[in-house]
């Protein structure tokens, strides 16, 4: 016992100093990334605009849309590093008294009943495997649609895309477009690198640079913006097709599963919506890194809630006037969705209490996609 006693400190602070280390070798990447950008500043403003090119007016040109793509670049990585990912609110945490009774209960049926209890008046369609309700263990709380939990991380991040070691961060919700835009601009850079630097690194070969060490940064510049050029483009080519079929990189690799079955594209809502869900309605704003993806990441619109009878709710951002004639709340507009996902759930009762005064749907009931875990 004594022994036991002596050896669990010095274990615990073993393991602390070993998870600081580890968190301290998540930064190497970012480190070497941010060494090669401040190298490419150094090699590519001094060593080839100013000792390099001749003519004025490219270096003048060069110069100014050197700084253009480079700001952009590091505003976005800036940010896809910084913001902090988003985890789902409080209203899909288990109560004290829930998560009490998890713990005395068997695992079973009697915890799937726990979790249908507190998942009633959530906005949930997706489903596990066994078509039971998605639960996390480790943050004990009903996972919201596309929300993951994050092994590195350690903790459910909402519409989790992957956990990227090149920003020591969840890329998620709250910084996907920070992410593409991140993707975007240092395609653009490096492009432009290699597209400028062409000349003097065929100049290279050919001998006809003066024998200094600017034309060692003009060599190693062009291999390194071509070679990144090439694996950007396949990443940045990827995403795009992931935001035009509204796919997370988690979901391309395992569709979600709906009541009624896995569904690959169940999120899909058409080129257009698909686009405006992480860039927004505004276009000025689409190619700036600011928040303006839509929605509040807890709940998503799904087409899906038309062919699927027992899920009676308006699909955000669809013409329900044409596609939707059972349901029972009254149709919402994309930019309803944006206020909070609990809000817009009491305000659906409400409305649809008052315009349908044949139909009383009862408490419990206003998650449509729940309405049958009710029954059964
Ligand atoms: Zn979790
Ligand atoms: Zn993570």
């Amino acid at each position: 016992m004594r022994c036991g006693k002596m050896a669990a400190p010095a274990a615990g602070t073993r393991g602390g100093v070993r998870r600081r280390c580890q968190r301290l070798l998540y930064w190497v990447p970012v480190l070497f990334i941010s060494s090669i950008l401040c190298w490419s500043y150094y090699a590519y403003v001094t060593q080839l605009c100013l000792l390099s090119m001749a003519n004025i007016g490219e270096k003048v040109v060069c110069l100014i849309a050197y700084h253009l793509f480079f700001m952009l670049f590091v505003w976005s990585y800036w940010k896809t590093i910084f913001t902090l990912p988003m985890n789902p609110s409080k209203e899909f945490h288990l109560s004290y008294a829930d998560k009490e009774l998890l713990e005395r209960e068997p695992r079973g049926e009697t915890q799937q009943e726990i979790f249908r209890r507190a998942a009633k008046d959530l906005p949930i369609y997706t489903r596990t495997m066994s078509g039971a309700i998605r639960y996390c263990d480790r943050c004990q709380l009903v996972k919201p649609d596309r929300c993951h939990h994050c092994s590195v991380c350690d903790k459910c991040i909402l519409k989790m895309d992957h956990h990227c070691p090149w920003v020591n961060n969840c890329v998620g919700f709250s910084n996907y477009k920070f992410f593409l835009l991140f993707l975007a601009y240092s395609l653009l850079y490096c492009l432009f690198i290699a597209a400028t630097d062409l000349q003097y690194f065929i100049k290279f070969w050919t001998n006809g640079l003066p024998d200094t060490q600017a034309k060692f940064h003009i060599m190693f510049l062009f291999f390194a913006a071509a070679m990144f050029s090439v694996s950007l483009s396949s990443l940045f080519g990827y995403h795009c097709w992931l935001v035009s079929k509204n796919k997370s990189t988690l979901e391309a690799f395992r569709a979600p599963i709906f009541r009624h079955g896995t569904d690959k594209n169940g999120f899909s809502l058409g080129f257009s919506k698909n686009l405006r869900q992480v860039f927004g309605d505004e276009k000025k704003y689409w190619l700036l890194p600011v928040f303006t993806s839509l929605g509040d990441g807890c709940s998503f619109p799904t087409c899906l809630v038309n062919q699927d009878p027992e899920q009676v709710s308006t699909p955000v951002g669809l013409n329900s006037t044409t596609k939707n004639e059972n349901h029972l709340f009254p149709p919402k507009t994309l930019r309803d969705s944006q206020s909070h996902l609990l809000t817009d759930t009491q305000s659906w009762t409400e409305s649809s209490a008052n315009t349908e005064k044949g139909k009383v749907v009862p408490k419990g009931m206003s998650n449509p996609g729940l309405t049958v875990e009710n029954e059964t």
